[in-house]
């Protein structure tokens, strides 16, 4: 997901007061965790990622590589990022990338393919149908399906009239971290208006069901749909020589995400993340991941969201109100500690939109895949 089409700062970018033209903008330094950086993972398995979180994510990409050429496991989050990426990719190895699977429909993963196929147009572009469809529909993506100025310079306006609410955040914030966290934004938010110039979302072309298999000696990947989660197509990535699982959101780091989530089939599709004999989970966000230690937390999350708002739900009371009743400390604790500044984005990314999912769960109501999580 990005922060523009995800938060309950989407609500203030729409409503944002004008844009205040400046010149020469600061841009993102190397210690805000905004540029991806490369990990090796594993012999011809390299991993680029965010070094921390920010609140304008790029999801993490994959690049595995085989006989013919590289596969990589998402796009990046916009034509900016995908250009880095395609640099880096081209210092790893000499090989065309042949494919790019992208794990689910929110932005952060698949705004880069545009540029990918740009230097690779040959590349097979790969996703489960769920998400095959969310990437052909306005009500998801917001981007066009093709270079359109009037779209783009209304998304650039939304960027540029959310920096006044950043400044206020950084103004009011009470501890130096969280003073920090809000100056590094508006440096991010900088050089996502930059990244995002021009974006478009292309379609995939070929959708799978349940698995979709790309065979090599030394490094075959199997591709895996094991039910829904934080989406309703959610792909997951197997490389089985390997033994490295590449999760897409099903698992983030430091903190999950939870807009448009199905909690009770997130549970049970983390029951089948946790069966994968993986030495390696690469989550969609964060760091790669050695043991199940996580996955566990995120489950528990999960368990302990369901059992908190079915009573609530079930009492008659309004969402705001079982949103206001959700013990926060319990659930943020385990993942952020005291830290105000995590603290406040595990609400916004996680705590908020999840509740919202078990409401409607424990209400019978369908929960539907949106740029704003309704
Ligand atoms: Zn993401």
């Amino acid at each position: 997901m990005t922060l523009l089409a995800r938060t309950g700062l989407a609500a203030a970018l729409v409503l944002g007061s004008a844009a205040t033209a400046r010149p020469a903008p600061e841009l993102p330094r190397p210690d805000d965790g905004y540029f991806q950086e490369t990990v090796k993972v594993a012999p011809g398995v390299w991993l680029l990622m965010e070094p921390k979180f920010v609140p304008q994510p790029i999801g993490n990409v994959t690049v595995i590589e085989q006989a013919d050429g590289l596969v990589l496991i998402d796009a990046g989050g916009s034509p900016g990022s995908a250009r880095r990426i395609v640099h880096a990719i081209k210092g790893l190895s000499p090989k065309p990338v042949k494919a790019v699977v992208i794990t689910h429909w929110h932005g952060d993963h698949p705004q880069g393919l545009s540029e990918v196929l740009k230097v690779w147009p040959r590349a097979r572009t790969i996703a489960t149908r769920a998400t095959q469809a969310h990437l052909r529909t306005d009500s998801t993506m917001n981007t066009p399906a093709a270079p359109d100025m009037a779209a783009n310079a209304a998304f650039q306006k939304r960027i540029q009239d959310f920096l006044p609410y950043v400044r206020r955040m950084g103004a009011e914030a009470k501890t130096p971290g969280e003073k920090a966290g809000w100056a590094a934004t508006e440096r991010l938010l900088h050089q996502y208006a930059r990244d995002m110039d021009g974006a478009v979302t292309l379609p995939v072309s070929e959708g799978f069901e349940d698995r979709l298999d790309l065979p090599d000696a030394k490094a075959p990947v199997e591709i895996h749909f094991l039910g829904r989660a934080n989406t309703d197509g959610d792909a997951v990535a197997w490389l089985p020589k390997q033994k490295i699982l590449i999760t897409g959101d099903i698992v983030v780091a430091p903190i999950p995400f939870g807009f448009g989530g199905y909690p009770a089939d997130w549970i049970e599709t983390l029951g089948k993340v946790e069966a994968y004999d993986f030495k390696v989970l690469i989550p969609g966000h964060g760091a790669p991941q050695r043991d199940r230690a996580y996955v566990g937390k995120v489950r528990a999350a999960l368990t302990d969201v369901r059992a908190q708002v079915a009573p609530l739900a079930a009492s008659g009371l309004a969402l705001k109100d079982v949103q206001a009743k959700v013990d926060v400390e319990r659930q943020a604790r385990p993942f952020v500690g005291d830290d105000p500044w995590l603290r406040r984005w595990f609400v916004d990314d996680w705590l908020s939109p999840i509740v919202a999912s078990a409401y409607k769960e424990a209400k019978g109501q369908p929960i539907v895949q949106s740029l704003r999580g309704e």
